[in-house]
């Protein structure tokens, strides 16, 4: 069924399907991003988890199966091909965990994968602030040394947090020097968010989710042993994280296969009026020509990857494109809809939450002065 895959990755294939199919909720799930919606996906992925399916990749001693990346990009095409939702625990695992395993200290790695895998700790991202979005380096959120404590105490304000009003926990990227030397002067902190001193305030959002939080600090504490990386560091290690987050951890192909193939369906499944309109065919025979060479791409991010290689400006290609080609995506099953599209739920909220792909993990802008600079050599602007 899969020629060209190796006889071991077809059989992990075989066992991922198969899981799925006796162990799948009831779909569709309600968002991850509202208070309805958050305990129905924590009982899914706690499920997840005790199959040890909820992070393949990682080594077996945190609770994955050690399985290679190509694997994982497997896990992740059965995911969706089988019409499961997105993980409420993303940003922990597909976001924070890599950094941690790349970064972290033991002690962090035993304290925090396990409990993130397991959903029993919820992550949330703190970069974003009032005044600081695509320049993210003039933030202003400080940490100041509380020598006889042994850590820090944060003061400042986070903004735009995705699922912040559920998260247990933030990775977070404070000021711990001057303001003048910008992105010198940062430092990556892994932050419990139960403490008086933080106070999270929902944002109201047009679609009627409240997971987007204000998050302010008034002196919280962090000990030391939650620095990661180093202080000082946090640029290196925020670059390690939007590596992450841009490129194939976030977004994999499994996903915009699954929406392509659901487009292919719709279209064979549609009456004359579809079939026979020569722009519609046009769409979806670009949509899953888009998905499958987003997918080829993938494939060679982690040959060069596994070969020892690593990402770097790459990874801004990558976001890119999966962002235009989620919109593009959607717009192309609105299309398929026609009239009824406007009630269309699923796919109207996938196309709403879509549009903020480009905005999202570094705008499309940012990412297209990185590709220009740094692949192409292009001057400055
Ligand atoms: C759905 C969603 C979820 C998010 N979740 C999180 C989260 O969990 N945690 C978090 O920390 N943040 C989060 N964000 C915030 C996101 O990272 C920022 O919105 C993004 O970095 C842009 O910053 P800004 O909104 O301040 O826009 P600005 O930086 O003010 O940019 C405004 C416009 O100007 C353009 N622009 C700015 N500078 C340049 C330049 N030098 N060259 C060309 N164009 C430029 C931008 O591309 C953009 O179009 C989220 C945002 C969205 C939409």
């Amino acid at each position: 069924m899969f020629p060209t895959e190796a006889p071991d990755d077809q059989a992990f294939r075989m066992q991922v399907r198969e899981w799925l199919h006796r162990n799948k909720p009831e779909l569709p799930m309600p968002s991850t991003e509202t208070a309805d919606g958050v305990p129905v996906h924590l009982e899914w992925e706690r499920k997840l988890h005790e199959g040890r399916w909820a992070a393949v990749s990682w080594p077996d001693q945190y609770g994955g199966r050690d399985a290679s990346l190509w694997q994982w990009l497997i896990f992740e095409e059965e995911y969706y091909r089988a019409g499961l939702p997105q993980r409420v625990a993303q940003n922990g695992i597909f976001l924070l965990a890599p950094t941690l395993l790349e970064l972290g200290t033991e002690d962090q790695k035993e304290r925090y994968l396990q409990r993130m895998a397991a959903v029993n700790d919820l992550w949330c991202q703190g970069w974003s602030e009032p005044e600081a979005g695509s320049d993210l380096a003039s933030l202003r959120s400080r940490a100041v040394r509380d020598e006889e404590a042994g850590g820090w105490r944060l003061y400042g304000q986070k903004c735009w947090t995705t699922r912040g009003v559920y998260c247990s926990h933030m990775f977070g990227i404070f000021r711990t020097g001057t303001p003048e030397e910008r992105h010198r002067g940062l430092t990556y902190f892994l932050i419990d968010l139960k403490q008086p001193e933080i106070t999270v305030r929902p944002v109201a959002r047009l679609d009627g989710d409240d997971g987007f939080a204000d998050v302010f600090f008034d002196g919280a504490f962090v000990a030391d042993a939650d620095v990661l990386g180093g202080v000082g560091q946090g640029w290196r290690v925020a670059m390690a994280t939007a590596g992450s987050e841009r490129s194939l951890s976030l977004r994999s192909p499994g996903r915009f296969i699954a929406s392509a193939d659901r487009l292919i369906d719709q279209y064979r499944s549609g009456g004359a009026e579809i079939r026979d309109d020569q722009r519609l065919r046009q769409a979806v025979a670009d949509s899953w020509m888009a998905a499958r060479a987003y997918k080829l791409a993938t494939d060679g991010t982690v040959s060069q990857l596994t070969s020892g290689g690593n990402l770097s400006a790459e990874a801004s290609m990558s976001k890119v494109y999966w962002s235009e080609l989620d919109v593009a995506l959607h717009e192309t099953a609105l299309m398929l809809r026609g009239a009824d599209a406007e009630i269309d739920e699923e796919w109207m909220r996938g196309y709403q939450f879509a549009l903020s792909g480009p905005i999202y993990a570094g705008t499309n802008e940012i990412q297209k002065n990185i590709i220009a600079e740094r692949l192409l050599g292009l001057p400055r602007p």
